[in-house]
């Protein structure tokens, strides 16, 4: 498309940066630009592409549903939404008594969570909701209220009331607590953070907190969940049960799908007509997440993914750059820590050595590529990022001062 560029700062509305390139088409693992130049995508749409690009079940999946039956109204049930509720209630351990609300993003599934949490107020006792500092739940209103990251809810206050922030420790968790909570919600690891683990023990302390003051757990899955960290949820690591996980990302493969899957009591909170979506349940969208479920399931990608993580964090120590820090990180998503605020030079030279990578902020690369990566992508991975990473540290030493560049560049680290 001639003068892509223009257009699109012309006609798109400024919400987000300047797009990178123009993409055409993709297939596993690499996409294409309009130039036909080829890119190794270890993003994945953020952590959205499970079976890459192209994938052939998620393909037939859709062509064949969209043949079939695209929408009906919610008046009515259809098989593929009935099928992958009661997939997502079996892969999450929801147990007989789970329900599942299906949404069509990330941010409408936190807002139906909001909405959950509103209901378990205990006959109005229960009116405060505790939120982690520095955590992403979506930009929606109720979302963004729970979101602890203050630099993208300005110039949108008053926020819905009610949240409480609280620092990312055992000892806020507990302090935080009281009669009052009707629900906490966390993200398992904290992806638009930097990939930052929880400390250990706070998913399980949350738990018993919860259960004690009659609060909901609810547990952000959205970029953890559908294998993505080597277990279906990352919960799943903790030994315990949520009362709720919110979903969408990977489960829809590419397809705009979410879901709010809650356990136990939790389940009969909502009663009919309190929420609900025109394109809730769509029986499109649900095809398409059975099939990348059943796809992660039937290849084994679970365990391809701890396997590929293993690999990519060994990889990346081994290049012993004093540029990069440690990897954090479960299975395939993985934040490399900068010992510089180089993310966005790294991130643009790892384009002209034709690999997607992000940098959720100036110290972190995230990847989050496919589930399906394997020692092919790992090798390619490998040559062009330590390119960048060369291109980067060459750069990086004319900037900063001489005493700085004697330390970073030819350091010991
Ligand atoms: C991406 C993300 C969201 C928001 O999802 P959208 O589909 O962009 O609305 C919420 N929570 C977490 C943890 C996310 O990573």
């Amino acid at each position: 498309m001639k003068d892509w560029h223009l257009v699109a700062a012309h006609d798109m509305m400024r919400v987000f940066g300047e797009p990178q390139a123009l993409l055409t088409h993709g297939s596993g693992c690499t996409v294409w630009d309009e130039d036909g130049r080829e890119y190794l995508d270890f993003l994945g749409g953020i952590a959205v592409n499970a079976l890459g690009h192209a994938h052939p079940a998620l393909v037939e999946a859709i062509a064949t549903q969209a043949a079939t039956l695209i929408h009906v109204s919610n008046f009515f049930v259809t098989a593929p939404q009935l099928e992958l509720a009661a997939r997502l209630k079996r892969l999450a351990g929801a147990g007989d008594a789970g329900r599942v609300y299906f949404a069509n993003s990330g941010a409408e599934a936190n807002e139906a969570a909001f909405k959950l949490a509103r209901l378990n107020s205990g006959d109005g006792r229960r009116t405060r909701i505790l939120a982690l500092k520095n955590s992403f739940h979506g930009r929606t209103m109720g979302a963004l209220a729970l979101t602890g990251k203050p630099s993208i809810r300005e110039h949108f206050e008053p926020m819905v009331a009610g949240v409480t922030h609280i620092d990312v420790t055992l000892e806020a968790l507990e302090a935080a607590f009281d009669d009052s909570v009707a629900a906490i919600i966390v993200e398992p690891i904290q992806g638009e953070a930097g990939v930052r683990e929880l400390p250990a023990g706070f998913l399980a302390r949350a738990r018993d907190l919860a259960t004690e003051h009659g609060a909901l757990l609810i547990v952000d899955e959205i970029q953890t969940g559908a294998g993505r960290t080597g277990s279906w949820f990352a919960f799943q690591d903790e030994g315990i049960l949520p009362d709720a996980i919110t979903l969408a990302k990977g489960i829809g493969g590419g397809m705009p799908i979410g879901a709010l899957v809650t356990f136990g009591a939790a389940s009969d909170l909502f009663t009919p007509g309190q929420h609900g979506s025109t394109f809730s349940g769509n029986p499109l969208a649900t095809a398409a997440a059975n099939a990348v479920l059943a796809e992660i399931e039937a290849a084994g990608l679970l365990e391809n993914a701890r396997a590929r993580g293993e690999q990519l964090r060994e990889l990346v120590a081994h290049i012993g750059s004093p540029l990069l820090g440690g990897v954090r990180g479960r299975g395939l998503l993985l934040g490399i820590e900068l010992t510089r605020p180089i993310g966005p030079a790294l991130v643009a030279a790892a384009l002209d050595e034709g690999l997607i990578i992000n940098a959720p902020n100036p110290e972190t690369i995230r990847l989050a590529p496919p589930l399906i990566v394997g020692d092919a992508e790992l090798a390619e991975f490998d040559r062009r990022f330590r390119a960048a990473l060369a291109r980067v540290a060459a750069a990086t030493s004319d900037t900063f001062s001489d005493s700085d560049t004697t330390t970073t560049i030819a350091g010991t680290k």
